[in-house]
């Protein structure tokens, strides 16, 4: 093999087979992903372990992409269920899941995940140490954290959220800068509360190098985990998360100096008036690789309906050049997702990220509003069910209320707007009250 990943191909001027597979779902040409990819503005993760994969790009130029969280955990421990989750969140449109597996047998739901599943895999080894070494956190090693890495690495994960950027300078910042509410990252927390017991430095810093050994291996994204994302609107933009992107900045070029793939993590909890500036500060500082967004959830005051408050965020970060979204759910600061939930949040992320493709002009996003557009003014409701977004609801809704005549809805009947102006613009007679 002439090349270990697709940005050493692509510098190489090498069109490998996950770039055409990934240029023609783009409607783009392979050559000019492949300088995209080049160049770290876009990425193809995509785990050489990873046989089942049908490979996707991220990058700001290309169509958004979601992820959807699940694993197992103390509550929920029945692989076959879990898996049936992840068939129909990948049914529904998610490019990626992140296994975020806290319990049980870990390995063997990812080996799972590797060998089955289309989608890209991500996972995030600092949760999994903790269940893995099954001992006080403060007596896991830093080459254990870094073992970890490699397992997951090995059993095919296409990419892996690593928290680098909290070292121990940035862990002084988040102490002198007081927060409202702290660290919010689950991931973050731990690393950091394993620096405090320790007095060590954060070992996937320190150890960077060797981590870079293991993606560039077996063509591993890094995702460069966001530690210090804000955890409410209060803490948005704020010395602790600008430190961390700074050293995510720095980290980027010695990924990509090794030709390894990267991309980076955001906010978080984050204002409306401040998200344009976060994307072009994250550009800026992280030299264009592709922005991976968790929200960013607009306002801190809608528990049970933050699939709504973060797809506004998404929306609106994606139009400004995020590149991928965590899908947010209704369950969120509440409890566990359940399948309903799941749905939600799927639906919600994929809107926001089409939202955003039509605002930056992917190529052919459009097109689907339009044929919809088209449908409506037809008034075809089969056509309108099978473009909709989320068919089953859209059919159940119209068949839960049905208008006195078919060629209308219950929301206007007679008053049908749609039905009036077809008919008048055909030369009929429309009177409206005695029809
Ligand atoms: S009845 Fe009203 S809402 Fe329904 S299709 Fe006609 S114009 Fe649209």
């Amino acid at each position: 093999m002439e090349y270990r990943t697709q940005m050493e191909a692509a510098r190489r001027g090498i069109i490998t087979s996950e770039m055409k597979a990934v240029a023609e779902k783009e409607h783009i040409e392979a050559e000019k992903l492949m300088g995209l990819l080049a160049e770290g503005r876009a990425i193809i993760p995509c785990n050489r372990l990873h046989t089942a994969i049908s490979p996707n790009g991220l990058g700001s130029m290309l169509r958004t992409k979601i992820n959807v969280n699940l694993g197992t955990s103390r509550d929920m421990t029945d692989l076959e269920m879990e898996f049936q989750k992840v068939r129909s969140a990948v049914e529904m449109g998610a490019e990626a899941i992140m296994d975020l597996s806290s319990f049980g047998d870990t390995r063997k739901f990812r080996r799972c995940l590797t060998e089955k599943c289309p989608a890209m895999i991500g996972t995030v080894p600092i949760y999994d140490a903790v269940v893995y070494y099954n001992k006080p956190l403060a007596q896991i090693t830093a080459a254990e954290w870094i073992d970890i890495a490699r397992m997951h690495a090995i059993d095919g994960v296409d990419f892996m959220t690593v928290h680098c950027g909290i070292n121990r300078e940035t862990a002084e910042k988040f102490k002198k800068n007081k927060r409202l509410t702290n660290i919010v990252s689950r991931g973050g927390s731990i690393i950091f509360a394993w620096m405090e017991m320790t007095g060590n430095e954060n070992p996937f810093y320190e150890r960077f190098d060797e981590l870079l050994d293991i993606c560039r291996e077996y063509d591993v994204t890094l995702s460069l985990g966001d530690a210090c994302r804000p955890g409410c609107i209060a803490d948005a933009t704020d010395a602790s998360q600008i430190g961390e992107l700074i050293t995510l900045g720095e980290l980027t070029k010695r990924a990509w100096a090794r030709d390894v793939q990267v991309m980076i993590e955001g906010p978080g909890h984050m204002p409306l008036n401040q998200i344009a500036a976060n994307m072009e500060i994250e550009k800026t500082l992280c030299h264009g690789a592709p922005f991976y967004v968790l929200g960013p959830i607009v306002t801190d005051i809608a528990p049970g309906y933050d699939h709504i408050t973060s797809a506004i965020g998404g929306a609106l970060a994606a139009a400004n050049g995020a590149a991928f979204l965590c899908y947010v759910t209704p369950a969120e600061h509440l409890r566990l997702p359940d399948v309903d939930d799941v749905k939600e949040g799927i639906i919600a992320a994929r809107i926001a990220a089409h939202a955003a493709d039509i605002a930056k002009g992917v190529p052919g996003a459009a097109d689907w509003d339009r044929d919809m557009s088209l449908a409506r003014k037809k008034l075809d409701w089969e056509k309108m069910f099978t473009l909709a977004i989320d068919p089953e609801k859209a059919r159940r809704y119209r068949a839960e209320s049905k208008p006195e005549r078919e060629d209308t809805c219950s929301m206007c009947g007679n008053f049908c707007a749609v039905r009036n102006m077809n008919r008048i613009l055909d030369g009929e007679i429309v009177s409206i009250f005695d029809e």
